[in-house]
Formats: C-alpha cells, sequence, structure tokens
C-alpha cells in the first residue's frame, strides 16, 4: 500500500526527541515489508538539508488567510534512509535552526499541512494511508474530509500518532479564517474548551487512534492534559502499539558513534573502553558504578527532580558513584545542575545541550541510566541503554511499565513507583548493592541486551491497523 507519515520532525532530517526517531525508523521498515512509504516533513535549515541532495518534484503556492507562501517539494535523491523523504520548503517559515519554538509556530504547521495535502491532492493519486504524528499534523484528518478543495481525498484513511498528549497546539477562534474553506456545520470538530485544539482535532477526526504504549493509553483516559474525556469517548478506535528501536542505527556492534564495539558476548571489556574515554572525558572515575541522565531537562521527564536527587545520592555514596547529565530545557534547572558541578567536582559533571554523538557514548559506557518520568508516552533512552548493556532506573509510568520490569522480579531494570527524590535516591541505593553483585549484575545486563524491541514486530502491527480501517473503517 501507499502510506505517507507526515511528521514535525524525522531523524536524521530533524531531531528533538523520539518522534523523530520513530519517525525515521518505521517507514524503513513498512518500505523493507513491500510498502511504498512517503515521509513529508518541513524543511528546516538543519545539518542533514545542508549536506544531502534533493531534488524539486513541486512546486506552487500555500494560502494561509490572506497570506500566500511559495513553497516547493524536495525529494531526497538517493532514498538513501530507506524509504522516499520529502521535505515542504516554505523559506518564509522554515528556514530557520530549529524545529519550534517560533513565535509563529501556530501558521508554520498550518502551512506545512495544507502546502502537504495541496502537493499530495495535485499528484493525482490517491494514497492508501495518511499517518500523522502529534498536533503539528492534528488538521489534516479535518481538512481531508471536510475542506472543499480536498474533496478527491475524502476517502483517505488516516491515523493519528500520539507521541506526546501534553501538547496540543491550541489557537483562537480568531485564526479560523487561515483554513482552507469548509462547510460551517464541521466547525464543532475543531473546538476543545474553546479554542481550536489541532491534536484533539485529530483525535476526533482520524479513523484510527494510536499511543506509542499500551499503557499510555491506558493513562490518557484519566490524565491528558485536559482530553481525558476525548480520549475515553474514542477508545474503540485506539490502539496502544509500544515503539521499537532502530536496530541498525542503535548497534554497539557497529555503532560509529562510540569509543569501542561490542556484544552481548563481550561487554563487559567493551563497556569498560567506553566508560573510561567518557569518565576522561568528563573527570570521572571509571572504577566507580555511573548513572547517567540524557533527555529534556523538564517536569514531564522529571528533570527538576535531578539536582536534588544527584545531590542526596552523591552526598550518601560520595566515594562510590559518579553522575553524568546530558540535556536541556528549563533554564532554572540547568543551572541548578551546572552548579553542583562546583560541589562534587570528580563524581557529578553535566552537559548542557543536545549532542546526538555524546548520547550514544553515554547509553555504551554508562551502568545506569536514569529516567525518573512523570509521563513517559513510550521512552527510548530504556530501550537503546538496555541494547548497549546499561541499566534503566525507571519510574513505573507509560511505556516505561511496559518495557522495564525490577531485577527482584527477574528482570531488565530497576523500578520505583514515584517521581520523587526519594524514589530516585532508594533505587540508586539497590543499583549500587546490585553493581557490587557482579554476577546478578550481568545477568541483569544480558536480560536488558536480549530483550527484542525491533521495529519489525512493530511495523507489522501498524499495518495490520491500517488494513482494518481500509476494509471495514474501524479497527
Ligand atoms: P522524548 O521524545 O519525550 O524527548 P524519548 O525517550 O521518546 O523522549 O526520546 C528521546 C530521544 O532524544 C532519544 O533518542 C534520546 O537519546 C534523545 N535525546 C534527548 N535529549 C538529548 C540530548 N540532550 N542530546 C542527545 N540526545 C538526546
Amino acid at each position: 500500500m501507499e502510506i505517507f507519515h507526515i511528521s514535525a520532525e524525522c531523524y536524521p532530517m530533524a531531531k528533538v526527541g523520539g518522534l523523530a526517531d520513530v519517525v525515521g525508523a518505521l517507514p524503513k521498515y513498512q518500505t523493507n515489508a513491500g510498502h511504498l512509504v512517503r515521509v513529508v516533513v518541513p524543511c528546516y535549515d538543519t545539518k542533514f538539508k545542508n549536506e544531502n541532495d534533493f531534488e524539486c518534484v513541486h512546486w506552487a503556492t500555500v494560502k494561509l488567510g490572506n497570506f500566500d507562501f511559495p513553497f516547493s517539494v524536495l525529494k531526497e535523491k538517493t532514498n538513501k534512509l530507506g524509504y522516499e523523504l520529502y521535505l515542504i520548503e516554505i523559506n518564509d517559515l522554515f528556514n530557520r535552526p530549529n524545529v519550534y519554538g517560533y513565535e509563529d509556530d501556530i501558521e508554520r504547521f498550518l502551512s506545512f499541512q495544507i502546502a502537504t495535502l495541496d502537493w499530495i491532492i495535485a499528484r493525482n493519486k490517491i494514497p492508501d494511508i495518511i499517518n500523522c504524528h502529534d498536533h503539528h499534523t492534528g488538521l489534516v484528518p479535518f481538512l481531508l474530509q471536510v475542506a472543499y478543495k480536498y474533496e478527491t481525498l475524502k476517502d483517505v484513511k488516516t491515523a493519528i500518532t500520539i507521541h506526546n498528549g501534553l501538547y496540543q497546539g491550541w489557537f483562537g477562534f480568531d485564526k479560523l479564517y487561515y483554513l482552507p474553506e469548509f462547510d460551517l456545520k464541521h466547525v464543532g470538530l475543531l473546538e476543545w474548551n474553546n479554542s481550536i485544539n489541532s491534536l484533539a482535532v485529530g483525535v476526533k477526526c482520524a479513523n484510527a487512534v494510536t499511543t506509542v504504549s499500551p499503557s499510555y493509553l491506558n493513562e490518557i483516559n484519566y490524565s491528558a492534559n485536559g482530553l481525558e474525556e476525548l480520549f475515553r469517548s474514542v477508545r474503540n478506535k485506539s490502539k496502544g502499539i509500544l515503539n521499537g528501536i532502530d536496530f541498525e542505527v542503535w548497534n554497539p556492534l557497529k555503532d560509529q558513534m562510540i569509543a569501542e564495539n561490542y556484544s552481548i558476548e563481550n561487554f563487559e571489556t567493551g563497556k569498560l573502553k567506553n566508560k573510561e574515554k567518557l569518565c576522561e572525558q568528563f573527570e570521572l572515575d571509571s572504577s566507580k558504578p555511573l548513572f547517567s541522565f540524557i533527555g529534556r531537562l523538564f517536569e514531564e521527564k522529571g528533570g527538576d527532580l535531578l539536582p536534588q536527587a544527584s545531590a542526596l545520592a552523591l552526598s550518601e555514596h560520595f566515594e562510590d558513584i559518579n553522575i553524568l547529565i546530558l540535556g536541556s530545557g528549563n533554564a532554572e534547572i540547568e543551572l541548578q545542575l551546572t552548579q553542583l558541578r562546583n560541589d562534587y567536582k570528580g563524581n557529578y559533571n553535566v552537559f548542557i545541550g543536545y549532542n546526538e554523538e555524546l548520547a550514544h557514548l553515554i547509553y555504551a559506557g554508562s551502568d545506569y541510566v536514569l529516567m525518573p518520568s512523570r509521563v513517559e508516552p513510550c521512552g527510548l533512552n530504556q530501550m537503546y541503554a538496555m541494547r548497549y548493556g546499561t541499566i534503566p532506573i525507571v519510574r513505573r509510568t507509560g511505556g516505561l511499565r511496559d518495557t522495564v520490569i525490577d531485577f527482584g522480579d527477574d528482570g531488565n531494570g530497576v523500578c520505583h513507583d514515584q517521581a520523587s527524590v526519594g524514589d530516585i535516591c532508594y533505587s540508586i541505593n539497590r543499583a549500587v548493592n546490585l553493581y557490587n553483585d557482579k554476577t546478578n549484575f550481568n545477568k541483569v545486563v544480558q536480560r536488558g541486551m536480549s530483550t527484542d524491541h525491533s521495529w519489525e514486530r512493530v511495523c507489522q502491527e501498524y499495518i495490520e491497523l491500517y488494513n482494518l480501517i481500509i476494509e471495514k473503517n474501524e479497527i
């Protein structure tokens, strides 16, 4: 079948978080399974865009209310990513280094969605499935159904995948005139709590709703930043499909970004080499267990708990642990984490910023990865960590609940129930004891390394869902 994925992020073109990893991998496995898969993302000014060759396959003007923006559709020439990548180039709106965070984000992503549909309809070929991702593409199912100009695409089946339900893309009805013309009797589909809520629109209008883990599907029924009732009402067209990880990109045996390659056969020596490099770079002691954190420094990730939890754990275990943090986000958390460096020199360090290469080295060289998340729709870090022989320490929530089992139950990680400083420190204590019991520690590592989180199986679940909505219009 012909499948379109429309998304704000796609690795390696543009990455902020897990959305990029999923949209960069799932299409590859769908292509391998024999489908024709096209991924469409905005054309940001990124390294990947600047270092690769593209050909222009379509150009026109996209109308956003009174504004007319010239746009082009650029296709990556070689298909080397394993699927067809298309960039929607609207220079006035996207020729910028960052994916999000601009005052005109609403205008940017509305134009992106409209330009994408303008192009799809101009091809004169009707796709089988359009899979939207998160709120940035939530209006697509609505526009397909009701906008006069997309009439011939009206029957295309759509799925919306929710990678993060906290962000919803709200805007006021004063911007309604941005949308292509439609019969106003449908205007109620746009509304949630008196504003236009892009995610809610997608959830109402798509033929199927997927979340990136089964547990997250349950959780959003009672905690979804105001959309709980909506999620409960669409339960019969919703499915939780646990993300996979791209075993080609995340493979400690072949990874070019780490200091020493290894597999489950020789992980002890391989990981030690990576740990030594990491510890040398960050002035830490490689003979001690290394606890790391990688991620966005926000409350949803438990980022606000890290400064106090690190200080407490380090003062209790000053002689026997190291902590290393890689992340960026809330300025106050960044400052607190940076200041800790003065108090715990030699046992603690932090890198504020985004660094893909360093993330790979940290997964390879750490003993534990901390994930004290309050909300975790799926979480990829714990799966990358396990693949690299690093034990995840997680709060039981969302996808963490679905992928990590406590070592006390013969599992692959360390689990706690609360997102609190106390629970993190308690888990660090348990992890230190486990580290000192090498036989059991290695068993937990091996169980993690042999857990199968490959995309092949997951990819099939998506195809089955697409088939159901194509054949029966329901799941
Ligand atoms: P989310 O999408 O909510 O941020 P996920 O666990 O789904 O969380 O995905 C996070 C992805 O982003 C992982 O690939 C992780 O390694 C990466 N990542 C997050 N922060 C950084 C950072 N500061 N530097 C490098 N990679 C990062």
